[in-house]
């Protein structure tokens, strides 16, 4: 075909294109094979009340290594994983690694601590089978859905993904709690947020990380705790990395937060450590 087309033949040739190309490829290789042979890890960040410092849940996050241990960041193989229809897949096994190690958590700490699971607007699609199977993911590991809090973006709740929210309420009826991420970010029409009944809004770090001297972050995070507040929603605030940020946070009365100056998602061994001092000290 490149014969007969000469303007072709000259894209496929032009190097920094085919290089991109021939790596979008060699990752596709590499992430099937990473799913075949479940390589993905599981990290945890705490999240703590702002107010008591109390731990009261962790946010699972899915990491990559590849052969040389060095880290593939999710915000690069997730756009990739998505684009070739892989979510479903490395959704399902972060939930089982995440499940498996909150329940050897609850066993170990009196404590009930929670899991926040995040999902890809690609695993939404109204699939009984798939919700079923997430449902009896969580049993299997005698949990109970009300430790699992499921964090969605925004664009979910548009109205073009009507259908979608069957599946959310099948999750929301079985006990499981539903997070929206990155709040603020998306398209943020309030509107969305009666769609469906939402327990807890993520404040996006964009806004945490322009606090405290950003006049406009710091209006619209208060605004967004005034609203959560009157519709009953929690909020937790993410990337909080400074101490003035968090007490900038605790001011406008944000009762959650995680962050660098809390904590750092570690593996399940650090994520043990770090509970044993913090719930002991
Ligand atoms: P997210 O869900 O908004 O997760 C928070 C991200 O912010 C994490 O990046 C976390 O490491 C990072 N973070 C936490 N505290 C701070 C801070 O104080 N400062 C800064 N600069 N960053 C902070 P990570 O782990 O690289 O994940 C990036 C994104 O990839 C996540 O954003 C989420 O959208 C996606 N992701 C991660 N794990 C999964 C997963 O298992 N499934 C799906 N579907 N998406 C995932
Ligand atoms: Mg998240
Ligand atoms: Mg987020
Ligand atoms: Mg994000």
């Amino acid at each position: 075909a490149a014969r007969n087309s000469g303007r072709n033949r000259l894209r496929l040739f032009d190097p920094q294109l085919r290089q991109q190309l021939e790596q979008r490829i060699q990752l596709r290789q590499r992430l099937h094979d990473a799913i075949e042979n479940e390589r993905f890890e599981v990290h945890y960040q705490p999240i703590i009340d702002l107010s008591s410092s109390k731990v009261i849940k962790c946010e699972a996050l899915i990491r990559w290594f590849d052969e040389h241990r060095q880290p593939v960041p999710p915000d690069r193989f997730i756009p990739i994983a998505e684009e070739f229809g892989y979510m479903p897949a490395i959704g399902q096994q972060v939930l089982e690694t995440a499940c498996r190690d909150l329940s050897h958590l609850q066993q170990r700490y009196e404590q009930p601590l929670q899991l926040a699971i995040n999902r890809s607007i690609q695993e939404f699609p109204f699939d009984h089978n798939r919700i079923d199977r997430w449902l009896d993911t969580i049993a299997a590991h005698q949990l109970d859905c009300g430790s699992i809090e499921f964090e969605i973006t925004e664009s979910l709740l548009a109205p073009e993904h009507d259908s979608y929210l069957q599946a959310l309420n099948r999750l929301k009826q079985a006990g499981c709690h539903i997070a929206i991420d990155d709040f603020g970010t998306g398209y943020s029409s309030l509107s969305y947020l009666q769609r469906f009944p939402v327990d807890l809004l993520k404040i996006d770090r964009a806004f945490v990380n322009a606090l405290p001297d950003d006049h406009q972050a710091h209006s619209l995070v208060a605004a967004i705790i005034a609203m959560a507040k009157a519709l009953n929603i929690k909020v937790v605030a993410e990337g909080i990395e400074t101490p003035e940020q968090r007490h900038a946070l605790v001011e406008m009365g944000c009762e959650y937060g995680q962050g660098f100056q809390i904590a750092r998602p570690m593996n399940l061994e650090k994520l043990e450590a770090f509970l044993d001092s913090y719930l002991e000290g």
